[in-house]
């Protein structure tokens, strides 16, 4: 079989016993090195988070939750659970935290198995305006079960200083008055300002509703101190681990002591059977980590990033839904750029020349959800490896090369030779690269 292949790389040698995943591992951490990584949900986790990830806690079965489990041998998980618990509450000053749900995706299913009745309205973020999938999308399981309204941004003004496309609260408050939501969802995958919860615990007031804050993008930016925190005005968070909060691909749900064996027993056995106690102890190592100055300091990096790609972008031509960003993502209007360049013709491109981002709708999009006027771009996984407003403005320009010579092979070819050359000088995984 020759050479091990996984020498030379950052990864345990007992991946050698499978010479196929060990390449393919190798290669994607090849490519996640080599190109640059922009999109929005994605980070660079730590060597620990790798670590917990990979370890033998993978092999315990735990079902239920720690003091209360199904199974024997649960002594050393339950200490784990409660270790990433108790870090998960002191970090985001909460009453209660369930670390299980395996994925944001299933922390917000197990909310709504939890608050509601099947039938019950919920008033959430429009879709095409920044709402994630399980916010009522026609193809997602959430709208089979229960009744989606929803709000939106206001219409761009062209006026600088108050560029509009912001969440319409006027909206908010007319849909929740007229349809009567048992609950408001807040959050957004593509909304590129701050979400303060409470405009919307005002209204959920006024209509009796309950607050769900999705932050599954900026739990880390809340973590860090760099965003309000809605812990203690929304009924319950719910939040991503692996997006700016940069700990293993996973769920959480934070809620108050009222509520917590609803959404408990919402999870378990509502929605999951046993937990990844791996990766819930990669959760602790990562609540951990955003508990210190240096992710603070890591976070207020990530914002000072987006906004100097934001002001670089803009000199290249191209526009900002809602005229710029005060988080870690911007979502790029190309129609200035370029009327008759797509979101899915740039993504392809940018993506063919090491540049990896996502093609994204942009409020009210003329163009259908697959191909877009859109791109969503995001500074936390950049931030990580190192970069800085300079390298910012050096991303923005490359973009700017390879979307405007998009049929000119020899200027992409020269975009994406220096596209190389800065990743290698920003290696995410600095004391792992060659100690194979
Ligand atoms: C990413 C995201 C989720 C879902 O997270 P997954 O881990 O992909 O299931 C939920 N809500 C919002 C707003 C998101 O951006």
């Amino acid at each position: 079989m020759g050479r091990p292949v996984s020498s030379g790389s950052p990864f345990p040698r007992w991946l050698d016993a499978d010479p196929e995943v060990a390449r393919l591992v190798t290669e994607e951490y090849g490519r996640q090195t080599s190109t640059l990584q922009l999109i929005a949900s994605e980070n660079f986790t730590s060597p620990a988070v790798l670590a917990a990830t990979g370890s033998v806690l993978t092999n315990k079965y735990s079902e239920g939750y720690p003091g209360s489990r199904y199974y024997g041998g649960n002594r050393i998980i339950d200490e784990v659970e409660d270790l990433a618990r108790r870090r998960a509450t002191a970090l985001f000053g909460a009453e209660h935290a369930n670390v299980q749900p395996h994925s944001g995706a299933n922390a917000n299913l197990a909310v709504y198995h939890a608050l509601l009745e099947p039938g019950d309205t919920v008033l959430a973020m429009r879709l095409d305006h920044g709402g994630h999938l399980t916010h009522g999308s026609p193809a997602s399981i959430t709208s089979s079960y229960w009744r989606f309204v929803s709000y939106g941004v206001t219409p761009p003004t062209g006026d600088e200083d108050h560029p509009g496309e912001v969440i319409d609260f006027d909206q908010v408050r007319d849909v929740a008055k007229s349809e009567q939501p048992k609950l408001i969802v807040a959050g957004s995958t593509a909304y590129s300002r701050t979400i303060e919860a409470e405009p919307f615990r005002q209204i959920a007031d006024e209509v009796g509703a309950r607050l769900m804050f999705d932050a599954a993008h900026p739990a880390g930016l809340i973590a860090g101190g760099v965003h309000p925190n809605p812990v203690g005005v929304a009924d319950v968070v719910t939040f991503t681990t692996h997006k700016t909060l940069r700990g293993p691909r996973g769920g959480a749900i934070l809620t108050t002591a009222e509520l917590a064996k609803k959404i408990d027993s919402a999870v378990f056995p509502g929605l999951q059977g046993g937990p990844l106690e791996h990766v819930i102890a990669a959760k602790a190592v990562a609540f951990a980590e955003a508990a210190t100055p240096g992710f603070r300091r890591y976070v207020e990096a990530v914002v000072a990033n987006a906004k100097a790609l934001a002001a670089a972008l803009r000199a290249e031509g191209f526009r900002l839904v809602a005229g710029g960003t005060d988080n870690h993502l911007l979502l790029v209007d190309l129609r200035t750029f370029d009327p008759g360049l797509t979101g899915k013709t740039a993504q392809e491109v940018l993506d063919r020349y090491g540049i990896t981002c996502n093609r994204n709708t942009i409020p009210d999009d003329p163009r259908s959800p697959f191909v877009t006027s859109g791109l969503r771009l995001g500074t936390a996984a950049e931030t990580t490896a190192g970069m800085g407003t300079a390298e910012m403005a050096t991303v923005a320009s490359l973009i700017g090369r390879a979307l405007r010579h998009r049929d000119d092979v020899a200027a992409l070819e020269a975009v994406q030779a220096e596209v190389t050359s800065l990743c290698a000088a920003f290696p995410p995984y600095p004391d792992l690269a060659g100690s194979g």
